[in-house]
């Protein structure tokens, strides 16, 4: 499927996914007369439709709306509304650039359709849904972790718990930068050890889904921001997640490095797409030097495979 003529290039330099690229679904009612005399007009005279797409792809309509029709449990999703809208998702009233473009999450077990409601600057409303496409979530057997950070001792679990509290307030920033419309790359290259969602099973013990993807590397490859960013959290040695590096985006969207071996930036950092920021490790629940990468929309996991170019 080919990009939205919308959002292919809007004014601030918004790109598309590859994982999220689909066309429209709600046009307000002045384009929804339009595309019924265009399609009254393409049954009336095939060629029709030949001669009106060039004009209005260079004409983008500023008060349509435009999301993906169909998304991937774990997407990353930018949509475009009229700018000054008003607009909610999952309980939340999402930041809109001055250009109308809004970004949100779509959780691994998210069901269809994700509803996001637009009120325009003159008050008219529309609700978007957008289909959600469910995905396999296969079991993932992880042998040979440090026992210790499959069963942590009684005495570990508040450092645990502080240490979570520490990066669950950092994904809450909501900052106006838009560091998300870039294409990511990815931050080290290799082999993808583990998927995102998968159930896992550790030692044998069943464990929560895996909150990212892991890439195998060797200890020390230096990590890339795949992304430009902001540090909100940089720790040697959190008890599971070893290093742990963590970096805004923008709007909500951040993404967390861990076990990493080294960190190189410090919080509050300006990291440009492709900066080393830290090198791979093994530290805290690893059974190998590897880059676990995740991304968050706010306390939503996303999956980062989805936000690379294919
Ligand atoms: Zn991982």
């Amino acid at each position: 499927m080919t990009h939205g003529s919308t959002l292919a290039s809007p004014p601030d330099g918004t790109r598309r996914h590859g994982g999220i690229a689909m066309p429209a679904t709600a046009v307000p009612s002045i384009g929804r007369i339009c595309l019924l005399a265009l399609l009254a007009g393409l049954l009336a005279a095939p060629f029709a439709f030949a001669t009106a797409l060039p004009a209005s792809a260079s004409a983008p309509d500023p008060d349509r709306i435009v999301f993906p029709a169909e998304v991937s449990q774990g997407a990353m999703v930018i949509g475009k509304v009229p700018p000054g809208s008003t607009v909610r998702h999952a309980g939340r009233t999402l930041r809109v650039t001055g250009y109308g473009s809004v970004v949100f999450g779509v959780g691994r077990d998210a069901d269809s359709p994700v509803k996001v409601e637009v009120v325009r600057p003159d008050g008219r409303a529309d609700t978007v849904a957008i289909a959600v496409a469910k995905r396999d979530w296969p079991i993932e057997r992880v042998d040979g972790v440090p026992p210790k950070t499959v069963d942590p001792p009684p005495g570990i679990a508040e450092r645990i718990r502080r240490e979570q509290a520490t990066v669950t307030a950092a994904r809450a920033a909501d900052e106006p930068r838009t560091d998300f419309v870039q294409t990511f790359i990815w931050p080290v290259q290799g082999r993808i050890s583990g998927r995102f969602g998968n159930q896992r099973v550790y030692n044998g013990k069943p464990g929560s889904a895996h909150s990212g993807m892991d890439i195998a590397a060797p200890n020390g490859t230096p990590v890339r921001a795949p992304a430009a960013g902001v540090v909100t959290l940089a720790a040697n040695d959190f008890y599971l997640t070893g290093g742990t590096l963590l970096l805004d985006h923008g709007h909500g969207i951040s993404s967390n490095f861990l076990h990493l071996s080294r960190i190189d930036v410090q919080v509050g950092d300006r990291i440009e797409q492709g900066q080393v920021i830290g090198a791979v490790g093994a530290t805290g629940r690893a059974t190998g030097p590897h880059l676990h990468w995740g991304m968050n929309w706010f306390d939503v996991r996303i999956d980062p495979l989805l936000v690379l170019e294919k």
